[in-house]
């Protein structure tokens, strides 16, 4: 039965942090949304959303021994190897931090990781929202614009794990600079 398994979603995005828990199909049972830390210190914020995660599944009622798993998102450019954001223009203070394994440690939960986009892109697949195609992209908006690629029903991670970053190609070669360092980014 699907729902006796559960898995936590987080994402750490420029504004808000966001929470939720869901069952194997998808369905969500629990949901949780607070602003973002800001400049706070990633050690800090890791502290916090440990106690957030503990009281979202406190307040929706599940068995925390039905959860498989966490599953972490974030903005890119990230190293997903070492479960770290790579000078991600949303995430300033975060480069190089181990996001992935400071919260395996704290939750005790298996976590995996990847950018925002690529999760987005993955799970309309899941949710059955493309039409049966199993090739795709798509595009996400959240402070910046990424896209997640996915090819025969799997996410495309490329080389580095972060094709589809297009949010900081150049699109004006006359236009603003951008906290990337480039000019008139997309
Ligand atoms: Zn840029």
């Amino acid at each position: 039965m699907p729902q006796y398994r559960l898995g936590v979603g987080l994402h750490i995005g420029q504004d808000f942090v966001t929470y939720i828990i869901a069952d194997l199909r998808g369905h969500v049972v629990g949901r949780r949304r607070v602003d973002s830390p800001g400049g706070t210190s990633p050690l800090t914020v890791v502290s916090r959303i440990t106690r957030d995660i503990e009281a979202l599944i406190a307040e929706s009622g599940v068995d925390r021994n039905s959860i498989v798993g966490m599953g972490i998102a974030t903005p890119g450019p990230l190293d997903r190897a070492a479960g770290t954001v790579r000078n991600s223009p949303s995430l300033e203070t975060w480069s190089d931090f181990p996001i992935r394994r400071a919260l395996t440690s704290t939750t005790g939960f298996h976590c995996e990781f990847d950018k925002d986009a690529t999760a987005a892109a993955i799970g309309e697949y899941w949710l059955d929202t493309t039409e049966g195609y199993a090739n795709y992209a798509s595009v996400y908006m959240g402070s910046g614009i990424g896209s997640g690629i996915v090819m025969g029903g799997t996410i495309y991670q490329g080389v580095s794990s972060n094709v589809g970053e297009i949010g900081h190609v150049t699109v004006d070669v006359k236009g603003l600079p951008s906290p990337c360092g480039n000019i008139g980014c997309l």
